[in-house]
C-alpha cells in the first residue's frame, strides 16, 4: 500500500487529511464522495466518475490553467447576463461542492434544480436536504414536472419553471446524452468536465476543463467582481471566448504537461 493509500484508508473525517499533503485536493474529493455515497446522495457510479476525473486532474497538474479561468470568467459573465440562469446539481456535484454551489447561485442570483441520472425520491430528497443544511433556501427538481425533448423518460425530467424555462444552465459532470438534448433546446450551456474530449464539454458553449472544486469557487469570484460591470462590459468577456480554444488548450496541457 502507497502512503497516498494508507492516508485515504485512515481517514474518517476531512479534517483529518493532512492539508500538506502532496495529493491533498484529491484526497478530499476522494474522501467526499465517500461520505456522499454513504449520506444517500451520491450513487456507486459517482465514483468512477470521480476516478476518471481524477486521473485527467493529475495530468491537468492539478490547477486551474489559464484557459480554464478564461472560461470561469465567461461563465460568470453569461450568468450574470441571463434572465433565468439554472444551476444543475447531481450527487457527486451535491457531495462535493454543496455550499460553494449556494454561494454562486446566490453571486449570480441564480436558480438550484437537482437533476440525477440516476433517480429515486430518496435520493433527490436527500440531496435537497444536504443543500438546505449548506444554506439553500429554494431547491428545484423535486416536482419534475416538464421533460427535455429526446432523452427516454426518467433521464428527461426536469422541472418546468427551473431547467426547462432557463435560458443559461450550468451543468457540472453532465452525462453527455443530456448535456447534447439541452444543446438541442438551444440554452446558453456551461459543462465543468476535466476530459476535454467528453460529449459534454464538446457540447458546451462554455467547457470548463478543471475540477469542480477549483472551479466553481472561481466562477463565483469572478462574478462577485463583474457584480457592477454594464452589460456592454459582460457581452464583451463572452464575445471574446473562444471555446475550441479552450478545448484545445486543455488537451495540449493533458498530453503534454510535465509532471
Ligand atoms: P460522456 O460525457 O461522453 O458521457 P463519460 O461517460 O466519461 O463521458 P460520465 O461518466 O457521465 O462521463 O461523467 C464523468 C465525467 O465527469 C468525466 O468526464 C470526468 O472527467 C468528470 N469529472 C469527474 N470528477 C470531476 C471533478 N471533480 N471535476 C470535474 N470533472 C469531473
Amino acid at each position: 500500500m502507497s502512503d497516498y493509500d494508507s492516508v485515504s484508508a485512515d481517514v474518517e473525517t476531512e479534517e483529518e487529511i493532512p492539508e500538506d499533503h502532496p495529493r491533498y485536493q484529491d484526497l478530499l474529493t476522494r474522501h467526499r464522495i465517500e461520505a456522499g455515497v454513504e449520506k444517500g446522495i451520491t450513487h456507486l457510479q459517482g465514483m468512477h466518475a470521480e476516478g476518471r476525473g481524477s486521473a485527467f486532474d493529475y495530468l491537468l497538474g492539478e490547477e486551474t490553467i489559464p484557459s480554464a479561468d478564461e472560461a470561469e470568467r465567461a461563465a460568470a459573465a453569461h450568468l450574470l447576463l441571463a434572465d433565468r440562469p439554472v444551476l444543475s446539481i447531481n450527487g457527486n456535484v451535491a457531495a462535493l461542492v454543496p455550499g460553494e454551489m449556494t454561494a454562486l447561485a446566490d453571486a449570480v442570483d441564480a436558480d438550484l434544480e437537482v437533476n440525477l441520472f440516476n433517480r429515486t425520491p430518496d435520493r433527490i430528497e436527500a440531496i435537497a436536504e444536504h443543500l438546505r443544511e449548506h444554506g439553500a433556501d429554494d431547491v428545484k427538481g423535486l416536482e419534475a414536472d416538464a421533460r427535455i425533448p429526446n432523452l427516454d423518460h426518467k433521464r428527461a425530467k426536469v422541472d418546468a419553471d427551473g431547467i426547462y424555462e432557463a435560458d443559461v444552465v450550468l451543468v457540472p459532470l453532465e452525462d453527455g446524452d443530456r448535456a447534447e438534448a439541452l444543446d438541442e433546446m438551444g440554452k446558453t450551456e456551461i459543462v465543468i468536465d476535466l476530459n476535454p474530449l467528453s460529449r459534454s464539454p464538446q457540447v458546451a458553449d462554455v467547457p470548463v476543463v478543471d475540477n469542480i472544486i477549483r472551479a466553481v469557487p472561481t466562477i463565483t469570484e469572478h462574478a462577485r467582481e463583474l457584480a457592477d460591470a454594464d452589460e456592454t462590459a459582460l457581452r464583451a468577456i463572452v464575445e471574446d471566448f473562444d471555446r475550441e480554444r479552450a478545448l484545445e488548450a486543455a488537451e495540449e496541457r493533458i498530453r503534454s504537461g510535465d509532471l
